[in-house]
């Protein structure tokens, strides 16, 4: 979404509504995208803390509706492990 007139992002570098900048916004939502396939390439791997601390860090820079639900399974793989020595 435009951060100036609210409208919807078409991956473009211009709004097309306003024409402001949104060279940035790509910059970020491109980087909360890797952070996301690097997550899930860790949930692959068993690592849930560092899939758990990408999610995390993607929806900080990104929020989307895939990286809310890939942040719900993180934490809930997290809590369902067993604690160390159990
Ligand atoms: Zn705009």
């Amino acid at each position: 979404m435009c951060p100036v007139c609210r409208a919807r992002f078409r991956g473009a570098r211009e709004c097309s509504r306003c024409g402001a900048d949104l060279t940035i916004i790509m910059t970020l939502a491109a980087a909360a995208w890797r952070m996301r396939k690097a997550a899930r390439q860790a949930l692959i791997e068993g690592d849930t803390d560092r899939a758990r601390t990408l999610a995390s860090q993607s929806e900080a820079i990104c929020r989307t509706p895939a990286g809310r639900s890939l942040c719900t399974v993180c934490f809930s793989l997290r809590s369902a492990q067993p604690e160390p020595g159990c």
